[in-house]
């Protein structure tokens, strides 16, 4: 309660000092400047950050699997109807995607995933998953509830906001293509730019990493079936062994990013997967190899395609073997950060954190889907640190994976002063967007 005395007047003087979206049209930049640090206070405040963790506490119990997140999206809508904010659904299955403001340009999207992961939790702890072999191990119930946040906090100031915040819930992260089938339903429908953010546990809390341009690599998945002659290990002259032949495979892959790649240019060839034979003295019919592979560049990364495949079928033939070789799809493109929205980004997180809480990250060879949106309109993906003096921080996908559920105040707060400002420095009062009537509202 001590916190809240000094909060709430700091509140009420940041209300008055700044009415957002006023008809006078332009703030002055100090004005611009004290919008974060209002946002982050409203979100550190009982009533917002004690609904967070509510929400997801809940979400964490039960998590569920890409386009199954059925009473994720349940909660969602039962949550936006509650503050009466209007949505579409469904798109993409579970997907939800809600509007906060005029309903007119500049639109500006904020992005949560839903979806848990098939693995069993290893925490213990009063709101462990209920669901065997389900976890939210990627924070996702984490983002769920920051944006259910940043909503609850812009729509008590909608009537301020000269421009439509679109809330972009959406399903299936982990390597379904959720993002991919939003955008196809429409998600992104006169939005002039998205904004993605992610728990990092390795980041320390109260501090943001990203960078500009590419963030994190292209993916893709290949798989090859080797087709020899099975036969006697003891008499190998009667057979065409797809062992050797699948191993002489793994070792000329390898060669692709040390021999063939640009030595600056990062990319990524693993074979993770070998299964063929299965018994001491049996050469098998056929071994199935398989793995990923990144870059940071569509050429590249088609270009690693096209020689993972030539590869595989040159190196069977070479030793008197058939290879078939298929990719996964949908591939997640490079996560590409717009450069101006980058700028925006460190406005705001330096008027809210400081400077010395904004971590210029390296990119990294994981990949997001959100990728999908940044081959569509300008994006930005970053992170929001979590790590405390004291917590164990273990990664992401790890079954003892926790989220510090601090880090839920410094995320919705940076969502909604992102979306926020954008708009301010983006109405048409300040010349930027034509205005396109929304059919949504
Ligand atoms: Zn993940
Ligand atoms: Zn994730």
């Amino acid at each position: 309660m001590g916190h809240l005395r000094r909060w709430v007047p700091l509140i009420l003087i940041l209300c008055i000092l700044i009415p957002l979206g006023s008809p006078r049209s332009i703030l002055t930049a100090e004005e611009l400047a004290l919008v974060p640090a209002s946002f982050l206070d409203l979100a550190r405040s009982p009533e917002v950050s004690e609904y967070m963790v509510r929400i997801r506490r809940r979400i964490h119990e039960y998590p569920e699997l890409g386009f199954e997140e059925f009473e994720t999206s349940k909660l969602i809508r039962t949550e936006l109807d509650e503050m009466g904010i209007h949505y579409r659904y469904p798109l993409a299955v579970t997907g939800v995607v809600g509007y906060i403001g005029t309903g007119k340009p500049p639109f500006v999207a904020l992005r949560a995933d839903m979806d848990g992961l098939d693995m069993e939790e290893r925490v213990e702890w009063e709101h462990k998953s209920k669901v065997p072999g389900r976890m939210h191990a990627c924070g996702h119930d984490a983002h769920v509830a920051m944006l259910l946040g940043a909503a609850k906090m812009l729509q008590g100031r909608q009537d301020e906001l000269q421009g439509t915040v679109v809330l972009v819930f959406q399903p299936a992260e982990e390597g379904a293509g959720g993002a991919k089938m939003m955008i196809e339903h429409g998600a992104l429908e006169n939005v002039s730019a998205i904004f993605g953010v992610h728990v990092a546990a390795m980041d320390p809390i109260g501090a943001v990493a990203s960078r500009a341009g590419p963030i994190m690599a292209a993916c893709g998945f290949f798989e090859a079936v080797i087709t020899g002659k099975g036969g006697h290990a003891a008499i190998p002259q009667y057979a065409v062994d797809p062992i050797v032949a699948a191993s002489s495979v793994i070792v000329s892959l390898q060669h692709l990013v040390s021999r063939e790649a640009d030595p600056l240019d990062s990319q990524v060839v693993t074979v993770a997967k070998f299964e063929g034979g299965e018994a001491f003295n049996v050469i098998p019919d056929s071994v199935t190899i398989g793995g990923t592979f990144r870059a940071f560049s569509k050429e590249s990364f088609h270009q690693l395609r096209q020689r993972i495949e030539e590869v595989n079928i040159g190196q069977a033939s070479a030793h008197r073997c058939n290879a078939s070789v298929s990719f996964a799809e949908p591939i997640d493109p490079v996560t590409e950060n717009d450069r101006y929205l980058h700028q925006h980004f460190l406005n705001v997180a330096e008027d809210m954190l400081g400077v010395s809480k904004i971590i210029e990250m390296r990119p990294m060879m994981g990949s997001e889907d959100f990728s999908f949106y940044s081959e569509v309109i300008p994006s930005y993906f970053y992170y929001v640190g979590m790590k405390d003096e004291v917590g164990v921080s273990e990664p992401e996908h790890s079954p003892h994976y926790r989220v510090n559920e601090d880090v839920l105040s410094y995320g919705a707060a940076l969502q909604a002063s992102l979306a926020t400002r954008y708009i301010l420095e983006h109405h048409h009062g300040n010349n930027a967007v034509e205005e396109v009537p929304h059919d949504e509202l």
